[in-house]
C-alpha cells in the first residue's frame, strides 16, 4: 500500500528520495516548478539533462515520459523528470497525463525510491483545469502497483492543495 500525503508548499524545500520535476521536452529548465528546482538544485541538474538530450532524447523527452538525474543540492537523491501534456492542444488527453504519474513511478521502482514528491503536473504553464489534474493524480497513482511506500503531493497554492483535498477526502 501507497500513502499519500499532501503538502502545502514549494516542493524544493521537501525532503524525499526523488523529487518529481514538471518539466518540458526540451529538459533544458523551463518557468515554474521546474525553474524553481534548477535554481535551488543547482547546475549538477542541468548538466545531466544536457547529457541526457545528447545521448538518449536529442528529439526531446515524449510528453509522459519521465527520466531520473541527480537531485544536486535538494534534499533528495533524484529529480525525476517529466513532461506533462499541454491541455487545449494536440495532447490533450488525460491517458498523458495519468503516463506522467505512471512513468515515474516506474522509474522511482527502477531506481529504488521508497518516498517519491510530485508537484501538480501540467496545472500550471500547460494549463491543465486544477480539479481534473487533482483526479487524474490521485487515481493514478492510487491504481498504479509500486514498491513507493509513500506518494506526497506538494501543492503550491490553496487552490491546488483543496482540489487535491477533494479529491483524497
Ligand atoms: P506545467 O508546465 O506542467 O504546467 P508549472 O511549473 O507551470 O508546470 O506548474 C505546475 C504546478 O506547479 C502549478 O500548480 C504551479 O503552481 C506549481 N508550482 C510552481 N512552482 C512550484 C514549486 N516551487 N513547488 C511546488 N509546486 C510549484
Amino acid at each position: 500500500m501507497t500513502t499519500i500525503t499532501l503538502v502545502r508548499g514549494d516542493i524544493t524545500r521537501v525532503s524525499a528520495d526523488a523529487i518529481v520535476n514538471a518539466a518540458n521536452s526540451s529538459l533544458l529548465g523551463g518557468g515554474g516548478v521546474d525553474g524553481a528546482i534548477h535554481r535551488r538544485g543547482g547546475p549538477a541538474i542541468l548538466e545531466e539533462c544536457r547529457r541526457l538530450r545528447a545521448s538518449r532524447y536529442g528529439r526531446g523527452l515524449p510528453t509522459g515520459r519521465a527520466v531520473a538525474t541527480t537531485a544536486g543540492n535538494l534534499d533528495a537523491r533524484w529529480v525525476i523528470h517529466t513532461v506533462g501534456p499541454v491541455h487545449s492542444a494536440e495532447e490533450d488527453r488525460p491517458e498523458l497525463l495519468a503516463s506522467c504519474y505512471r512513468e515515474s513511478l516506474r522509474v522511482a521502482d527502477e531506481l529504488g525510491a521508497r518516498t517519491v514528491a510530485f508537484p501538480a503536473i501540467s496545472t500550471g504553464v500547460y494549463r491543465w483545469p486544477m480539479d481534473d489534474a487533482a483526479r487524474i493524480a490521485v487515481d493514478t497513482v492510487r491504481s498504479t502497483p509500486t514498491r513507493v511506500e509513500e506518494v506526497s503531493f506538494v501543492l503550491f497554492d490553496d487552490r491546488a492543495y483543496d482540489a487535491f483535498a477533494r479529491r483524497t477526502g
